[in-house]
């Protein structure tokens, strides 16, 4: 194994670019800008440029560099295929072996969320565990699954995509995805505005400080939930239950260790991991009931982690 990896995470507005030792240490990260014009071309070029300059100011050979591994949002081959990062304004081409004749270094890819799931595993809040599930709580619900130390990508690219698990027929919203019910639309960040705005209107008769605020976030219901407002807590309740119910189902199939539990909703700490701790036991099949529970440790930066960790298998 050679000393150093770098770890660079793609996204539509900048490229987040981390410096590694091989034992997982973060020695330096930095951003450059994504720029997505002309289909995106300069992407690939931009990056082997930063890690040239990079070395050069390090003055450390490239002869000393695993590799770099590349998590892009969208979907990732297992031959390093991406097909359509529509964000990039990316086609279907091999993003590995562009990258590596680029920069002359081995390079993997992977799509970001497999490859944050993968680096929480590595250094987060997975870490000491070869078996993780993690789900990502943002504006939108995103998933990685990590079986025996790897990421399980699936044939398209599409495996751990727990966001779109279909809850209820009679959604009459519109997912981001094309479907109704998906569970993001009830338990994300945005999803939980959702589901407080119906509780509210079926709960007339409970008084809340959400009704006197004209817009409210996940935080504020958290907030008041910690607080011991009826309402919020309610609601904290409900969004618990579906994605204690939704885990369930996952751990059914794939039977992990551990949840990592991340993305800025996440923030709430506890009495989120509670919450659907508490929904999760009754819908779990019995033998995986006391699959454990943690947050995630790595924030924005578990992405560029898990793209470094790719190259060292
Ligand atoms: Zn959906």
């Amino acid at each position: 194994m050679k000393t150093y990896a770098f770890g660079v995470d793609v996204g539509g507005t900048t490229i987040k670019m981390g410096f590694f030792t091989t034992a997982g240490e973060l020695l330096d990260s930095w951003e450059i800008p994504t720029r997505t014009e002309e289909d995106g071309v300069h992407i690939l070029e931009d990056i082997a440029a930063s890690i040239d300059k990079a070395l050069e100011e390090k003055g450390i050979s490239k002869l000393d560099v695993e590799g770099v591994g590349i998590g892009v949002p969208g979907p990732v081959g297992p031959d390093g295929t991406v097909f359509r990062c529509v964000n990039l304004g990316w086609d279907v081409f091999n993003v590995e072996q562009r990258l590596s004749k680029l920069t002359g270094l081995n390079a993997k890819a992977g799509n970001d969320a497999n490859v944050a799931a993968l680096g929480e595993m590595w250094q987060g809040g997975g870490k000491g565990y070869q078996d993780v599930v993690m789900i990502t709580l943002g504006t939108g619900i995103g998933g990685g699954v990590i079986i025996g130390g790897k990421i399980l990508a699936g044939v398209n690219g599409a495996a751990g995509e727990v966001g779109h698990t279909p809850m209820f027929d009679d959604e009459p919203d519109v997912c981001g995805c094309g479907k109704h019910g998906c569970l993001e639309q009830y338990a994300s960040a945005n999803g939980i505005l959702r589901t407080a705005r119906r509780w509210l209107e079926v709960h007339p008769e409970v008084d809340s400080p959400l009704r006197g605020m004209e817009r409210y976030s996940s935080k504020d219901i958290f907030d008041l939930a910690k607080e011991g407002d009826e309402a919020a807590l309610a609601i904290v309740d409900e969004t618990g239950k579906l994605l204690g119910k939704g885990l369930a189902t996952i751990a059914g199939v794939v039977n992990p260790e551990v949840f990592v539990i991340g993305g800025g909703m996440s923030k709430a700490g506890d009495i989120l991991l509670e919450v659907i701790r508490r929904h999760f036991r009754p819908y779990a099949f019995h033998a995986v009931r006391e699959t454990e529970f943690r947050m995630a440790e790595l924030g924005n930066s578990a992405g560029i982690y898990g793209c470094a960790r790719m190259v060292l298998s």
